[in-house]
Parts: structure tokens; sequence; C-alpha cells
């Protein structure tokens, strides 16, 4: 087999901060080429890796164009012939910035995500071991088909089931309804199963910045922040209680906004789906589902949103979106 060739895409976050004389607090700081000097075991690897310094924020303060822009410096590379891509960025945000990736990449080289839960000057960072498994599935053959995953603690997770799980653990990241679709175990890719198809939508974003609101259902709410919320939406996930429940307050706001832009139920859990048949009081998923909303099913809040902006801004009306959802998210 020729080397192999991997793009290393630098965004910030913890594992490229260093300490900030002025403030004593860590900030992004260090470059993709950095990144690479500091874990000297990628050059055993026999790969060619290309470092592209793309952006230096914290995961916080990456936006949808920060992302779009990345998929579409990826796509140059693969084109250019790289065989796989490696992401280092902030990980408070990386549950949605490896879904959008996953759903606009239709190829099949891998794009690999990983970050750092502690920063480099930290005794035990996590970073170097993190960005050496990365190289290592970026350039695997394995995990050709994979689309985009999330390597971190020698895990490899699938970017549609990942979570963010933990806030300071360097174990933080988990599939919770899936598990992970591997392991590495001494530097090689060990995959717990066959890759499950994966649907994508690498559409041009003729339909700029539409905004997605996320509203949570907590105990008592009496709905009036959710109406005002909704009126400045264009697209809304409904995070539900349990299995898609919502306070009766709600309904009336829900039926309504749904008649307007597409509303897409999801749960606040965050493990497990929405149903779609078993329940019937008004606020719960069948009514919900009757009265237009569209099941969100598998996918958690999070990736129903990242979902739910990438079909707005391709354009896409409430009766495509909501097929789409129904296809996907089961
Ligand atoms: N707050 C950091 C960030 O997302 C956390 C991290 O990278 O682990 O930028």
């Amino acid at each position: 087999m020729s080397k192999r060739t991997v793009a290393i895409f630098s965004l910030g976050g913890t594992i490229a901060m260093t300490t900030d004389p002025a403030t004593g607090g860590v900030v992004p700081a260090l470059s993709a080429q950095e990144l690479l000097d500091a874990v000297p075991a990628l050059q055993d690897l026999d790969v060619d890796l290309q470092a592209h310094d793309f952006r230096r924020l914290p995961g916080a303060s990456l936006g949808f164009d920060d992302l779009t822009a990345l998929s579409d410096a990826i796509g140059d590379a693969f084109q250019a012939g790289c065989d796989g891509a490696v992401v280092t960025q902030g990980t408070d945000t990386i549950e949605e910035t490896a879904y959008l990736l996953d759903l606009l990449h239709a190829g099949d080289q891998p794009i690999v995500v990983t970050g750092a839960m502690r920063n480099p000057t930290q005794p035990g960072a996590d970073g170097p071991a993190n960005i050496h498994a990365a190289g290592v599935c970026a350039a695997s053959t394995e995990l050709n088909g994979a689309g985009t995953v999330v390597v971190l603690c020698d895990q490899i997770h699938a970017a549609r089931t990942v979570r963010k799980s933990h806030s300071t653990s360097p174990a933080a990241f988990t599939s919770p309804a899936a598990g992970p679709l591997g392991h590495l175990y001494e530097g090689r890719v060990h995959l717990h199963g066959p890759l499950a198809p994966r649907a994508t939508f690498p559409g041009a974003l003729t339909n700029p910045a539409p905004r997605v609101g996320l509203y949570t259902a907590a105990l008592g709410d009496d709905g009036t922040l959710l109406g005002t919320m909704a009126e400045a939406c264009d697209g809304l996930v409904m995070a539900a209680f349990g299995v898609g429940h919502v306070p009766q307050s709600f309904v009336a706001t829900l039926e309504t906004t749904a008649a307007r832009i597409p509303v897409v139920l999801a749960s606040r859990i965050g493990n497990g789906p929405v149903l779609e048949a078993t329940y019937s009081f008004p606020g719960s998923e069948k009514d919900l589902l009757a009265r237009g909303l569209i099941r969100g099913g598998h996918l958690d809040a999070y990736k129903a949103r990242v979902l739910l902006y990438l079909l707005l801004a391709q354009g896409r009306k409430t009766d495509e979106i909501a097929a789409i959802f129904r296809a996907v998210a089961n």
C-alpha cells in the first residue's frame, strides 16, 4: 500500500491552549504544526501529515460558518488525494460539529474529530494521545465509509451517536444508546461490527443562517418563554421530557408554530428515542405528532438541531424536512 496522506485541521479548544500571562488562565494558542510536533510518535506511523491552521477558538465560539468552511476545505483536501482528515477542536461542541461534518461528507474517506479534556499545561494531558489515535484512525482503511467519527480516550464513536457526557473526565465521550463503533488497541483500529449505512446531505447552503431554536421542557414552565422564542425562529427543536412529552401549557403554541415552521420533537434525555404511538394525553408524543410536529426519533435534541439547521440552510420546505427526518432519525 502506498504511503497514506492525512490532512490535519486545527480549530483551537483545550487541546491547543496554553497559559495567558495576562490572566493566568488558558486560551487557544497552539498551531496545527505545534500540535503535531508535540507527538513524536506520529513519525512512526509512516503517514504524510499536512497541517492546516484553520481557527484558534474555544469550542463554544465555533459557528456554522466555520464548520461549512471547514467541510469545504476538507473536501478540497480529499479532492487533492488525501486519504483521511483529522480535526482538532474544543470538546464542548464536538457532538454537534462532528455530526454536521458527517452530514455534509458523502465520500468514503474518514474524518476524525478529536480534542482534549486536559490542557497541555496539566499532568496527564490527553491531547497528544488523542491526536495520535486520530491520526491512526484517519490513515486506516478500516474506517473507509465510516463518515465522521469522534476519537478520544482510545474510543471511536459515530458522529451521529456521540455525546459529551462528563464535564472534566478524559473519558467524557460516550454513545449512550449505541456504544462506540470500536476501540484502538496497541495503536490499531478495532471495530466491533460492520459499519452502518449513513445518510448525507452535501448540497449547497443557499439560505444562509436560519435561526433554529432549541427549547428544553422543565418542571412547571407555563409556556410563555417558549412562545416568545418560537416567534423568532425559522425552525424549532422541542427537547421534551422522556419519550416526547411536554406540559399541557405548551400544546397550543407548538401547534401554531408547527403550522408556520418545522418543529422537531426530540427528548431532553439524550439516550433512547422519542416514541410515536404509546401515549395520547394532551402534550404526549401521539398528540404532538398529530398536531404537526416532526418526530426526532433516535436523534438527540442537539443532533436534531444540526440536521434541521442544515436542511433549512439548503432551502428545503417543511414536508421534505419531515420526510428526511422520517428516513434518517429512525
Ligand atoms: N471549553 C473547551 C472548549 O471547548 C473545552 C475543551 O476543549 O475540552 O474549547
